[in-house]
């Protein structure tokens, strides 16, 4: 079972309520060999919702709140609901594909914290959970 971001399975999910669909990932959850979470929206975060980036060991809005801890619960309930999934059809979390640059799904390389467009090396919240855990990740723009 593959973990995808659910923005780039079609859902409108992206802070701006848009979605970065891609047809291949689709097709994935569509026939069940992929589980998709938005951990964002799991986190209790609405859509749409002011953008945030990572800022030192924080995460904070474009507005100066800090969302840390909706990010935090946010990894920990879109893991915890991906495994229920997979176990459902007897299955384990091989992989994950995630949203490039972003504070909760970026893989290498996020956004620098200075909402300006900017990236610096570094992994979402939700991609340093599933390291964690020993799930592979790779990036899908
Ligand atoms: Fe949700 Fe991750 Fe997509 Fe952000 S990048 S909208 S957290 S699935």
């Amino acid at each position: 079972m593959i973990i995808v971001s659910a923005c780039l399975a079609g859902e409108k999910c992206r802070y701006d309520g848009s979605h970065k669909e891609r047809q291949d990932l689709l097709e994935l959850v569509a026939s069940g060999q992929a589980v998709a979470v938005c951990p964002e929206q799991l986190g209790g975060l609405p859509t749409p919702r002011p953008p945030a980036e990572q800022q030192g060991e924080k995460v904070i809005t474009v507005e100066g709140k800090d969302v840390s801890h909706a990010y935090a619960t946010g990894a920990e309930v879109a893991l915890r609901e991906a495994h229920k999934v997979a176990l459902k059809s007897g299955k384990i979390i091989e992989k994950a594909i995630l949203k490039s640059n972003s504070p909760m799904c970026g893989v290498g390389k996020i956004y620098d914290g200075t909402f300006s467009g900017n990236k610096k090396e570094g992994d979402g919240v939700f991609t340093k959970l599933l390291k964690k855990n020993e799930i592979k990740v790779e990036s899908r723009d």
